[in-house]
């Protein structure tokens, strides 16, 4: 069986702590690999490495820093089928959309490569007499990220291409469900000339994340996954003065106006709530139809979309989505659509009894439906997960802009219409972070910045774009007098330009 260390100064080393976890394919339900669980002095042993890389690294100039960024893009894409093929197998994904996955990271260390340009400072000359200011931007020095198993390749990609462009050395911590191809971008930044130390993976679970957190070394924390974890991360993150940013759980919702292109929207809705088995941060999770005709209309179309869905293996190609990541997200799926239940709603289709033939062990789930769900109910309050879509019928336009905007998560939101006016004003008024018009997954491209509005993200500054440059780098600004000669007598008071 494999075993999957860290990876620390370089290169791939065992792990010393004692403690493994299983990393499960998710299509056969077996356990394909052992990953190492790092002790806190396996943490600070990166964190050494990182530290020690990091000035020479800073001091190298950032043109032949975004020369190692070009050869890593050149690289990703030579293994490109086998990266998404290892993506496949421990996530559960399939392999398109592995490629997908891949491709949304590299398109933000793409972005990382116009680093000469994108860390330029401001100058102003002539601000007083003789007097020139001018700011600079300067890495932070060891930073982290700790990952979600969501997207193994883009959201570790996400962290680390604009970190270490702007000098920084970086410790990686990713889920521990799919460690494999998080260890292979390291190598592959290592084969493209990083010196070594610059990024390190090490990988675990709490105890690392906690170690990460009390090193006083690091500086700064990038945070993806759930929300109670989000929050734990940046309230102690605070306490140790770490900058942070920390996005958590979702549940965006789709609203149908009366005018929308239904068999569209439909398109759209299938795609983004099933997809990737519902396992995605933008995944749409509540459908809001404006009106009885339109909801009636919409179920219509829904029904037999959802029932007809083909739940394949993470390598059939031609399978819309493969299993969930574990058995016990599976549980928790199943559980939620048990709630639903309880609670009320209307269970129009039900994919707990699907069963996928010759892989009876994988963790697999059909696509489930709800209708007539309301907003006191858990099943719409909380993060489901998982291949299930609720519709909650709003009456009137007023009531389909208040629900997604007095939601407790705010990561994305979309509506479908054919109305301007209507798409402007809800993008004007709805108090969420992202927002898609007739598009069902509004994933920013990697030049504008990514994320989520209240629980769904702490801190202010958002991923990718230039929103990482800035949080990857502290402003430094020079007041300079230059000839020196220039003589004002001593100044008492607070100076001012003249
Ligand atoms: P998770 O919160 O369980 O794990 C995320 C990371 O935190 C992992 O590296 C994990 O090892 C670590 N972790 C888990 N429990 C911990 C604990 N008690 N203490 C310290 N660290 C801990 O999330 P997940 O299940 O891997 O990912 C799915 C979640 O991520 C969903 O809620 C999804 O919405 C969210 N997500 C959000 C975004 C976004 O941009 N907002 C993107 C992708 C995923």
């Amino acid at each position: 069986m494999r075993s999957i260390g860290h990876f620390i100064g370089g290169k791939e080393v065992k792990g010393n702590s004692g403690r493994t976890a299983d990393v499960f394919e998710p299509m056969t339900g077996e356990v394909q690999a052992k990953v190492a669980l790092a002790s806190k002095a396996e943490v600070r042993a990166a964190v050494e490495n990182a530290r020690a890389a990091q000035p020479e690294w800073a001091a190298t100039n950032p043109q032949r820093r975004a020369r190692v960024m070009m050869k890593f893009l050149e690289l990703v894409q030579r293994d490109y089928d086998k990266l998404a093929e290892l993506l496949a197998r421990e996530h559960g994904k399939t392999v398109p959309d592995a490629k997908g996955d891949i491709q949304r990271g590299l398109e933000v260390a793409e972005f990382a490569c116009g680093i000469p340009h994108l860390m330029k400072g401001e100058y102003t000359e002539g601000a007083g007499p003789g007097i020139d200011i001018y700011s600079m931007r300067q890495p932070l020095g060891v930073v982290a990220g700790i990952t979600p198993f969501n997207f193994p390749a883009m959201i570790p990609m996400w962290k680390f291409a604009p970190a270490i462009a702007c000098g920084n050395a970086f410790i990686l911590k990713p889920s521990e469900r799919d460690p494999g191809v998080p260890m292979k971008l390291a190598e592959l930044m290592m084969e493209a000339g990083l010196p070594a130390g610059i990024l390190n993976v090490v990988n675990g679970d709490k105890e690392a994340v906690d170690a990460i957190l009390d090193d006083p070394d690091i500086k700064a924390i990038g945070f993806v996954g759930s929300t109670p974890i989000a929050q734990y991360i940046y309230e102690r993150a605070a306490q140790t003065g770490k900058r942070c940013q920390c996005f958590g759980g979702a549940k965006n919702h789709a609203i149908i106006m009366p005018d929308a292109d239904m068999d569209q929207t439909v398109d759209a809705l299938i795609g983004a709530g099933y997809g990737s088995a519902g396992e995605r941060c933008m995944a749409v999770s509540v459908a809001v139809p404006v009106g009885k005709t339109t909801a009636d209309r919409l179920m219509e179309k829904l029904i037999p979309r959802v029932e007809s869905l083909k739940i394949g293996t993470s390598v059939d190609p031609s399978a819309d989505y493969g299993p969930l990541v574990t058995r016990e997200a599976v549980e928790k799926v199943k559980n939620y659509i048990d709630i639903g239940i309880k609670e009320g709603a209307t269970l129009a289709v039900d994919g707990r009894g699907f069963k996928m033939q010759g892989y009876e062990k994988g963790f697999y789930l059909g696509g489930s439906l709800f209708d007539n769900v309301t907003k006191d109910m858990r099943i719409y309050k909380e993060e489901i997960f998982g291949p299930v879509l609720s519709v909650v019928r709003a009456h009137d336009y007023g009531e389909a802009l208040a629900l997604p905007s007095e939601h407790d998560y705010g990561n994305g939101v979309a509506i479908f219409t054919r109305d301007g006016d209507a798409a402007r004003d809800f993008a004007a008024k709805v108090n969420v972070g992202m927002v898609g018009i007739n598009v069902p997954i509004p994933v920013p491209i990697a030049y504008y910045t990514f994320g989520g509005w209240k629980k769904s993200g702490f801190g202010d500054l958002n991923q990718h774009g230039p929103d990482s440059i800035r949080f990857y780098t502290k402003t430094k600004t020079v007041t300079s007098r230059w000839p020196s000669g220039v003589k004002e007598g001593a100044e008492f008071s607070i100076p001012l330009m003249k």
